[in-house]
């Protein structure tokens, strides 16, 4: 028997595309320097949005496969949407990381040096 029965998968982590290496913790919003070679990346805004439906369309479809319909299904959905989008932006970060973009130093970097 294999030792690796029973481990789960390893969990991805973004790269950098200058350098390749690994990055643990990237930020959603801002641009932030690569811990390695200190070039500029960003994560592009389409991963954002695109996960945010996401997590709405598997909101609205278990509220609606447990029985809600009608006002009842828009309320469940809104209540239901942010632990949802909870869940799923811990397993993205994990399973499907943003594929980072190199970018320009920020303007109010380069007034703090
Ligand atoms: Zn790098």
């Amino acid at each position: 028997m294999s030792a690796d029965v029973g481990h789960q998968p390893p969990a991805k982590s973004s790269e950098c595309p200058i350098c390749e290496s690994p990055i643990a913790r990237v930020h959603l919003a801002d641009p932030f320097p690569c811990p390695t070679c200190d070039h500029w990346l960003y994560v592009p805004r389409y991963y954002s949005y695109f996960w945010s439906f996401v997590a709405l369309g598997v909101t609205v479809a278990s509220c609606s496969a447990l029985g809600a319909r009608g006002p009842i299904l828009l309320l469940a959905s809104v209540v239901a949407y942010y632990p949802v989008l909870f869940i799923m932006s811990f397993w993205m970060r994990h399973f499907a990381p943003p594929r980072l973009r190199p970018c320009d130093r920020p303007r109010r970097e380069r007034q703090n040096p």
